[in-house]
């Protein structure tokens, strides 16, 4: 058995490690780009298949794909689970979640509307709405099963096919999704799965034979996927990195507050593109504020993903496990203040998994490290403002805008707040929402276009103006005599 937590030992393999275990979960070819080109060249005719059945017979398609996510929840979480560490009753809420949005794109498929154009008398112009063809889907590891459907239905509502290239962490669940979409009735080729590495996402996203590019990552592969898309003037949606502000004042319910707060940013082991990573709390209550976090964050059971009572599991891997502590050390040395965490919690000290207790980081200044650059573990830094305006400059302090957080009970201030808060969520007196009618889109380097709501079907589809001439008169000229 193998006893390492790193991935891939052979650029030909991946490997899947358990984050609990340090046991080998799978060992997988990587796919070839020589098989990558092949699955996008078949992907081409499923997908006129696909666009070729009445709109009704793909809803139906669609909604079957969701009956079968829910009927196989249980076995997806616990790939997830077993991948990433994921705890399982997140994985099945966000299987749930998977089938939900299934069922919302079985609904769309006959409301891709275009125009009819009110031009001039004898001329008939309108818009046919259009799949662009073969989207390349480029997914994370932190809701592999989530995202291989939630970053699939748009393009597959809108009559494209879908190469998902899952994260090499965890291509279990997306190879498990290809059978069920198979299975629910999708024409052969039209869900395929490439298994490899970053180079193999590279392939994908630089492709002529792909139309459109789905990318949900972080920031610095999301340039370099933009960048690659660019040369074949693909359509792409970027979903990016995040490092967002949780603003908490005075008249907030506190205790809500800071529940809401722990739960923000503890979710997934802090593995959250939208994770409230930086607190800003208003300096009258801080003390008050800081002592009900760390009161209820030691009260977070940490531990086995597999187990029902577990809220938090470990973080992906060892290089994540290493970045994470390399943060908690760097802001020590900046001069922050470890008030609660920072390490293994006691009770999984001698445990081989890559567990990360809560972590609440005091005293942190907002040039520190920790305070600019996305951490993606269990981590909070706390900063404190001591004015609205003051709060506002902090929280758009940020190469993100990916989402934020106000509380208050002040609903003038809230919306106030709504409007300047450069993200592309604002959250008022709660932790994340995400459905799939509502748009989740990132501002600044958080993202580009938005994979979520009806901004999803523009990102999809192309437009095509068609004009005929139906007056019964001579043809217009412009050239007497010709
Ligand atoms: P990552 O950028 O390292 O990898 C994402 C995917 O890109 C993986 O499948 C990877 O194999 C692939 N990849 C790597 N190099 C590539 C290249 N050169 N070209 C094409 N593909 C390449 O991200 P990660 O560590 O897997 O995930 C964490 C990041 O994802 C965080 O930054 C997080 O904020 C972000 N994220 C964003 C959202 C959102 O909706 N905005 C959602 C989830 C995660």
């Amino acid at each position: 058995m193998t006893r390492t937590l790193e991935p891939a030992a052979t650029p030909a393999d991946i490997i899947v490690v358990s984050p609990t275990s340090g046991d080998t979960v799978a060992t997988l070819p990587s796919a070839t780009t020589a098989e990558v080109d092949a699955a996008i060249a078949r992907a081409r005719g499923a997908q006129r298949e696909w666009w070729g059945m009445t709109s009704d017979a793909r809803s139906k398609v669609l909604w079957r794909w969701s009956e079968l996510l829910d009927e196989h929840a249980e076995e997806l979480a616990t790939l997830d689970a077993r991948c990433t560490g994921k705890v399982i009753r997140d994985g099945l809420s966000e299987v749930r979640t998977a089938a939900r949005y299934a069922r919302y794109w079985a609904g769309q498929t006959d409301k891709l509307f275009g125009d009819q154009l009110n031009d001039v008398p004898g001329r008939l112009s309108y818009t046919l709405r259009e799949p662009l063809g073969v989207f390349g889907v480029i997914i994370p590891w932190n809701a592999p099963c989530l995202g291989s459907v939630s970053r699939t239905l748009p393009p597959l509502g809108c009559g494209n096919a879908v190469i998902v290239k899952p994260s090499e962490f965890s291509p279990l669940s997306a190879l498990r999704n290809a059978e069920l979409a198979r299975e629910a009735g999708m024409p052969e080729h039209l869900y395929q799965v490439v298994v490899g590495a970053g180079d193999i996402g590279a392939h994908l996203a630089a492709h002529p034979g792909v139309d459109g590019i789905s990318f949900t990552g972080s920031v610095e592969t999301g340039r370099k996927v933009n960048i690659a898309a660019a040369a074949t003037f693909k359509r792409t949606t970027l979903e990016l990195g995040g490092k967002s502000p949780v603003i908490v004042f005075p008249d907030a319910d506190l205790d809500e507050a800071a529940l809401g707060v722990l739960i923000g940013i503890l979710m997934n082991a802090g593995q959250i593109c939208a994770a409230n990573s930086r607190l800003l709390v208003h300096e009258s209550v801080a003390e008050e504020f800081t002592a009900k976090l760390l009161e209820r964050a030691q009260r977070v059971e940490v531990g086995d993903p597999l187990d029902p009572r577990t809220q938090v599991g470990p973080v992906v891997c060892r290089r994540q496990y290493d970045k994470v502590m390399d943060f908690i050390a760097s802001a020590e040395a900046e001069g922050a203040t470890i008030a609660v965490g920072g390490g293994r919690p006691l009770h999984l000290s001698e445990d081989r998994g890559l567990f990360i207790a809560p972590t609440i980081i005091t005293n942190v200044r907002p040039d520190m490290r920790v305070s600019r650059e996305e951490v993606f573990g269990p981590v909070l830094g706390v900063s404190t403002f001591a004015t609205e305006e003051e709060a506002i400059e902090l929280a758009n302090d940020s190469e993100f805008g990916l989402s934020s957080y106000v509380w208050t009970t002040d609903g003038a201030r809230l919306h106030r707040m709504a409007e300047r808060i450069e993200s592309g969520v604002v959250h008022g007196n709660t932790y994340l929402v995400m459905d799939v009618q509502l748009p989740f889109g990132g501002f600044k380097n958080s993202g580009v276009s938005n994979a979520f709501g009806n901004e999803a079907i523009e990102a999809c589809t192309q437009v095509k103006r068609v004009t005929v001439r139906t007056g019964a008169g001579p043809l217009p000229s412009p050239w007497p005599g010709v």
